[in-house]
């Protein structure tokens, strides 16, 4: 990785803790499965927790999985959970990184209280609107690992792990409506209300994938220098 400490840190001696923020189809899951690597971090995504909790039908994916089906927002308070429950893994201690955890303001208190002082990197990936119905639609995603082909789809599995694209339920047009149409109403103001602290760094996501990988990490870094 540019610029990574030797032990795969993103900022000298602070443990990689990151947030990712920003549209469906920013690219954060991308993104974020690149960091994990270069970082030998965890990617913890609350999009595929849910996914696979409705796949094994368990008590959660029960709970959640009409509010999946209609792109809606699962309540703060299970979404919580699910967080704190993941955090309390020791395979967090070298840090992390959220993808699609906040989506709210409350969910953000919560990460805070859970983070109990413990520096993180806000990294907004900002994309103009336009651009992401298309790339939902023509999205598939690694059902292994998360990555998203939005390109040609020369191959039916993923070059990083071998595991097979599938093309998520909720990557239907009516579906992708209801999603961005969420994110405005309870997204954006997250973003807002992140922007006001010092480890907070906007990435401009309309770039080719390499350049957002390292306009990510040096804005990891200035972040955690910065917290
Ligand atoms: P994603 O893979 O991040 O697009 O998430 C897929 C779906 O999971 C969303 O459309 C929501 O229904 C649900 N979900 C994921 N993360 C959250 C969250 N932080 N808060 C509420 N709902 C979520």
């Amino acid at each position: 990785m540019n610029g990574a400490g030797k032990d795969g840190e993103a900022a000298g001696s602070h443990p990689a803790n990151v947030v990712l923020v920003g549209l469906p189809g920013a690219g954060k899951g991308t993104q974020a499965a690149q960091f994990a690597r270069r970082h030998r971090v965890p990617k913890i995504s609350t999009g595929d927790i849910l996914r696979d909790a409705v796949a094994r039908a368990t008590p959660l994916g029960r709970e959640v999985a009409a509010t999946l089906q209609a792109g809606g927002l699962v309540p703060d308070d299970v979404i919580v959970r699910v967080v704190e429950e993941r955090l309390a893994h020791p395979d967090t201690a070298r840090g992390f990184v959220l993808d699609g955890f906040p989506r709210t303001v409350p969910q953000a208190v919560a990460l805070d209280a859970l983070l109990g002082g413990r520096p993180v990197a806000v990294i907004y990936l900002e994309i103009s609107p336009d651009v992401i119905l298309q790339r939902l639609l023509t999205r598939r995603t690694c059902e292994s690992c998360g990555q998203a082909d939005t390109g040609a789809h020369t191959s039916e599995y993923c070059a990083s792990c071998g595991g097979s694209f599938v093309k998520r339920a909720d990557d239907h047009i009516d579906v992708v409506r209801l999603r961005i149409a969420a994110y405005v109403e309870n997204t954006q103001p997250l973003v807002d209300w992140y922007s006001q602290r010092p480890a907070f760094r906007t990435v401009n996501a309309n770039q080719p994938l390499i350049d957002v990988a390292r306009a990510f990490d040096a804005a990891v870094r200035e972040c955690l220098g910065s917290s």
